[in-house]
């Protein structure tokens, strides 16, 4: 019989790509999200995965809607990827962020734990949690010190798993995952609005690029790579909570001129704003994958520039204003 997987955030970045790795290793997917007659399928669309994925309305803080899907598909999975992501946003919404982001994983949690406790769940934790550390690489042993309202509740939750984890012997594996890019990150995330922003400058559409704090460094991925750990670490026998990063990091400047001079573009064109800087940064981050690697065999296998030009190439030739 099939397995039957559940994903939150399926509209998302990494719902999609993993929905494509789910299905290819023969599981019935099972896509939660939040109205189907408003939500975007632009990821799974352009993976050409619609039509093989059931898509269920669900109100991730509303317990009884979680035990109603849990009683209808009976998945043996849930990854839970749902939540609101953006830094930027978390300050202008720093309340709903936290209650979103903390809610929807106790409720599936709970619904777990009362419906079935033997499916597995995977919670996507986010290395943001670390905020600025004192010594780098970050390991999983690394003390959390977060530096946002999405940091503070990406913690929270991340903390919610390992509880019922030890409390109530639950399968709940956390993926602590530094940033990760693909074609289909939204506009407002920094690598693809660098990019966008230089192509719309290349075809004559837009004049500059306005951006904020270039000196900080960032681990920055490839999310096809990473929902493949995903699944693994769902694969074990035993759950535990993994980074899953590059294990170096590179300036935002690195990355902006890379992309401008291989799109031709003048580097003048880049203007750093102090306005967009954040109230608080955090200067460098990068981790270690030696636990990932030696646990579940997992390696990443991209340079920054190889990952840039994947994404320039992809950006090129779909885009659209
Ligand atoms: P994303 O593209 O921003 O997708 C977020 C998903 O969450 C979307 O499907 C969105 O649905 C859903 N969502 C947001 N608010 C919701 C709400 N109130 N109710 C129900 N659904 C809601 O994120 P991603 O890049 O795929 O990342 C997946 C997960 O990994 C997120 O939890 C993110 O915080 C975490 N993470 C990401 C990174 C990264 O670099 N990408 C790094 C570390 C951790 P709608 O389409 O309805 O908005």
């Amino acid at each position: 019989m099939k397995k039957v997987a559940i994903i939150t955030g399926i509209t998302g970045q990494d719902g999609a790509y993993l929905s494509r790795l789910l299905l290819k290793n023969n599981y019935t997917v099972i896509g939660l999200v939040r109205s189907k007659s408003s939500s975007s399928l632009r990821g799974l669309n352009y993976l050409n995965l619609t039509s093989q994925i059931v898509l269920e309305e669900c109100d991730l803080t509303d317990l009884s809607q979680i035990l109603r899907i849990l009683k209808e598909y009976n998945p043996s999975e849930i990854y839970n990827l749902a939540a609101q992501s953006s830094v930027s946003l978390s300050f202008a919404q720093p309340i709903g962020t936290f209650q979103f982001n903390t809610l929807s994983v106790f409720n599936l949690l709970e619904a777990i734990k009362q419906f079935n406790p033997l499916i597995k769940f995977y919670q996507a934790s986010s290395s943001e949690m670390f905020g600025e550390v004192k010594h780098l690489p970050i390991t999983e042993d690394t003390e959390f010190h977060p530096k946002s309202p999405y940091a503070i509740s990406k913690a929270a939750a991340h903390w919610i798993c390992v509880n019922y984890r030890e409390s109530y012997n639950l399968f709940v594996c956390c993926g602590i995952l530094f940033n990760h890019e693909s074609h289909l990150r939204t506009d407002t995330f920094f690598v693809k609005k660098v990019i966008r922003e230089a192509i719309k400058i290349q075809k004559g559409l837009s004049d500059q690029l306005r951006v904020g704090n270039l000196d900080i460094k960032r681990d920055i991925g490839y999310a096809p790579e990473y929902v493949e750990a995903m699944f693994k670490m769902m694969q074990q026998p035993k759950a535990d909570s993994y980074l899953i990063c590059t294990g170096s990091s590179v300036s935002l400047k690195y990355i902006v001129e890379y992309v401008f001079n291989k799109l031709e573009v003048p580097t003048h064109k880049i203007v750093v704003d102090e306005k967009l800087f954040r109230p608080s940064e955090i200067h460098d981050i990068y981790g270690s994958n030696k636990h990932i690697n030696t646990s579940l065999n997992w390696e990443y296998n991209h340079t920054i520039e190889s990952l840039l030009d994947i994404l320039v190439d992809e950006e090129l030739q779909h885009f659209t204003v």
